[in-house]
């Protein structure tokens, strides 16, 4: 988003139409508004740009709405179109072609996004509460973008959607947006994270959206390819196997986004799979692995995993073991099975595990893969490798610094430890020499 030059607050004005509900709606909208810097002006004249909420119960109601349109064209002429008229935008588009948006009834987040193209806010540091790129709890070089809320799946371990309801996705230029902020703000790394990140868009049918001259879907391969133009490394969590993730290989191969997929398997017994009652029919899934290393060499894989599930036997729990060894994951966490308050599993009749069993099958797990994350950092040994700076070391340990390859996310996956660094910052992109690793880390110092 564009920050207001003008040496004033944004002023807007609003014209409410229809029933209480609509009402409402512009409050809300209003609110939101406010809280961002803009006033409101009594005068279309007197107002940066107009919100007319329109009303299309009755023909009657239709034709006030459009009457109001059309005063708010003659006396301002930047016009953002919202509510039930908004459904139907033909009859609008025709009367007032240069209306500059137009959004059905409880779009808000349009109405803004509109609001915000049309007449950008005024950032001021000294009355703001919150910085222009919003609060951020993590360190300034990296952000996470959030493209959804809830989830249309009913894993049987988990509770989120009985708290968060099923998927709702953003609108794409509103992530656009924000991703946009976000990059002018210094940050270097975009964490897209949602609770199914390859399911984006099906609740709002892929909806088509404007940002910056340019029509895109909300769909998973639209918003990477959208996510790649801001030139800073886009990292993808808590993906699916769904077939539709393999169209964004070709985008990790040139360079857009990151060659990394953050998939929560969860296990691969086709049984246990079942009782978790898993969205992807997971046997096919050690062939889509297999698959896709080839289509991308650099790809690293981090997945989640859960021992101990009610009813895993032994043979389930060394099935899973196999397709480990098989599928060469890189990097991997491990759970052990609890049954948490109001989840499905707990009431599928299936036998709990012991604790003993659990932590037993855990040390297990965590040895096979331990073996695998051993050798596969020591084959980086020697290549010289894009690090994210996320610390420098100071006093007795100045000249040390730590940060990530793209191997790795923050907060989950493993570091690399840096030497002869007192020349980088916080969020520098260095090239650095792999010298040496161990179980988890990587070791090295910044090629000159
Ligand atoms: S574990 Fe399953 S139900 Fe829970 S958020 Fe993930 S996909 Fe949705």
């Amino acid at each position: 988003m564009k920050t207001n030059t003008k040496n004033h607050h944004p002023k807007l004005g609003v014209v409410s139409l229809g029933c209480p509900k609509a009402l409402v709606d512009s409050e809300r909208i209003m609110t939101h508004l406010r809280a961002e810097g803009y006033s409101f002006s009594a005068t279309h004249e007197g107002a940066d740009a107009v919100i007319v909420n329109t009303c299309g119960f009755l023909d009657s109601a239709k034709e006030e709405s459009l009457a109001a349109i059309g005063d708010a064209m003659k006396e301002n002429g930047k016009v953002i179109v919202t509510g039930c008229m908004g459904a139907e935008p033909e009859q609008i588009e025709a009367k007032y072609p240069n209306v500059l948006a137009i959004t059905g009834p409880h779009k808000y987040e349009e109405v803004i996004s509109a609001v915000h193209k049309a007449v950008p806010p005024m950032h001021d540091p000294y009355t703001d509460l919150v910085p222009e790129q919003g609060l951020k709890l993590t360190p300034r070089h990296y952000a996470y973008l959030k493209i959804s809320e809830g989830c249309n799946n009913r894993c049987s371990f988990c509770i989120i959607p009985a708290l968060r309801g099923d998927l709702v996705s953003r609108p794409i230029n509103q992530i656009l947006y924000e991703a946009e902020k976000l990059a002018k703000a210094g940050v270097k790394e975009l964490l897209v994270i949602s609770q199914d990140t390859s399911a984006y868009g099906i609740d709002i049918k892929y909806a088509e959206s404007k940002y910056r001259d340019q029509i895109w879907k909300a769909k998973f391969y639209d918003l990477c390819e959208a996510l790649s133009q801001f030139g800073i490394w886009v990292r993808l969590h808590y993906v699916y196997p769904y077939p539709h993730v393999d169209q964004v290989l070709p985008l990790m191969n040139e360079g857009k986004i990151l060659p990394y997929l953050d998939i929560p398997f969860q296990h691969a017994s086709p049984s246990v799979l079942k009782n978790m009652r898993r969205p992807v029919h997971q046997e096919k899934t050690a062939n889509r692995i297999h698959t896709w290393k080839q289509a991308c060499p650099d790809l690293t894989l981090r997945s989640t995993f859960i021992v101990g599930f009610p009813g895993e036997t032994e043979e389930e729990f060394q099935f899973l073991l196999d397709w480990l060894e098989d599928v060469q994951l890189d990097r991997v966490g491990c759970f052990k099975y609890e049954p948490v308050d109001g989840a499905k599993a707990n009431d599928l009749g299936l036998d709990e595990i012991p604790d003993e069993v659990k932590q037993e099958r855990w040390e297990r797990f965590m040895a096979v893969q331990q073996a695998i994350s051993t050798k596969k950092l020591a084959a980086k040994v020697g290549t010289i490798q894009d690090v994210i700076i996320d610390a420098v070391d100071e006093g007795e340990d100045a000249g040390g610094a730590d940060g990530r390859t793209k191997a790795d996310a923050p907060e989950i996956d493993g570091r690399i430890y840096l030497r002869n660094a007192s020349h980088v910052k916080q969020g520098d992109i260095v090239q650095v020499k792999v010298e040496d690793s161990d179980e988890y880390d990587l070791f090295g110092v910044p090629v000159e």
